[in-house]
């Protein structure tokens, strides 16, 4: 029988990527009955909404989305369309694997680490106030003269239980993949409620699976220098929101750049895979960008759909595509298409 899975293609060059991968997907033998639902800029136009509540339905009904990416306008009232599925869905884990291909150029050769972003708390909880608002000034009042007259305000919220559920889901994929470390990264010297929760909340998890998965705690600010000059000490790290979304773009920089760099948001019973990058919109409709990054989080869908077997053929493919070199994209150093790119994939899975 066929997986029933959403297909959000999004807006820029996400439709085109979406596209590629979805037949890439299909390459593989798994059956899949794709169910289109849009959202970002494209369907905000038509319908008024970027995020239409058909979209959202049809993924919770299906429990599983492959999704393109979404433009998010800076400093207009559009709230970001990722934020909010995620939110709304309540995909609290962003897992983020990077790992080194032979072909991609990159400083490092030898990185297969894995960033487990929380997804639903800190400066993203959407809790912000403009200077000058009642609101701001209550809490400047709050603050004792910590805050300045005439602050913009972005409240940082931890809670025990989001830290609990990202620390546990970082120590249980830990165990499920065979990997044998957890690192928790924060500023708890600086930040000491809410990041210095988040230190708290993962000592006592991590106890629960002592002897079978060692932890340790890294400053962020010490753990991008420790990422870049020795990526290969770090095995799955576990990251509140705002610095989880850095450090993902700084662990895809260190595996070759955004076009490689997968990524799946999981709840408890719903997950949607997407790449780490965003719509690149001035390649918009190019046939330019590179696919991998898409089809590799549609790698991360069949594995979490069972499908292991086509997973490691899929990942197999890709990498002997970027190993040679022949059809690879721009930012791989080829001059290959989005579609050719694809194609030469399809042929190694055929
Ligand atoms: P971006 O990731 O879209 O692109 C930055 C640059 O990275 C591009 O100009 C391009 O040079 C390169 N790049 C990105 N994807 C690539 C690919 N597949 N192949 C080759 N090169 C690639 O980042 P941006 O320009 O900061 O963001 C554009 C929009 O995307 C913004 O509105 C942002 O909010 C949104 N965004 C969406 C998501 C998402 O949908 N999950 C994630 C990040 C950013």
């Amino acid at each position: 029988m066929a997986y029933k899975i959403t297909l959000v293609p999004g807006d820029g060059t996400g439709p085109e990527l979406a596209e590629v991968t979805a037949k890439v997907i299909e390459a593989t033998g798994v059956k899949i009955d794709w169910e289109i639902a849009h959202a970002g800029v494209d369907i905000m136009e038509k319908e008024g909404t970027p995020l239409p509540e058909s979209t959202l339905k049809s993924i919770a009904k299906n429990k599983i989305a492959l999704k393109g990416p979404i433009t998010t306008p800076i400093g207009t009232g559009f709230r970001s369309v990722n934020v909010a599925i995620r939110k709304e869905l309540d995909l609290y884990s962003c897992l983020r694997p990077c790992k080194t291909y032979a072909g991609v150029k990159s400083k490092y050769n030898n990185i297969d680490l894995v960033v487990v972003r929380e997804n639903t708390e800190d400066l993203y909880a959407g809790v912000e106030f403009p200077e000058n608002s009642s609101e701001a000034n209550q809490i400047i009042d709050i603050s004792k003269g910590k805050i300045r007259k005439e602050s913009a305000i972005s409240i940082k919220p931890f809670s025990v239980f989001g830290c609990k559920r990202i620390v546990e889901f970082a120590f249980d994929y830990a165990v499920k993949n065979g990997r044998k470390k957890v690192t928790a990264v924060s500023k708890a010297n600086i930040m000491k409620c809410t990041d210095g929760l988040f230190y708290r909340v993962a000592r006592e998890v991590a106890k629960e699976y002592e002897g079978k998965i060692e932890y340790e705690e890294r400053l962020i600010d010490n753990m991008c220098m420790q990422l870049v000059q020795k990526p290969e000490l770090y095995d799955v790290i576990a990251l509140p929101n705002l610095y989880g979304d850095i450090l993902s773009d700084l662990c895809a920089g260190l595996v070759g750049g955004l076009g490689v760099a997968p990524g799946a948001n999981l709840g408890n019973d719903c997950a949607v895979f997407e790449a780490v990058h965003g719509s690149a919109p001035k390649y918009k409709g190019l046939n330019k960008v590179n696919p991998t990054a898409l089809i590799l989080s549609g790698k991360l869908m069949l594995d979490y759909l069972g499908e292991t077997e086509a997973a490691s053929r899929l990942e197999k493919a890709v990498s002997e595509v970027i190993e040679e070199k022949k059809q690879v994209t721009y930012d791989l150093g080829g001059n290959a298409g989005t579609k050719e790119m694809g194609q030469a994939i399809i042929d190694k899975l055929k």
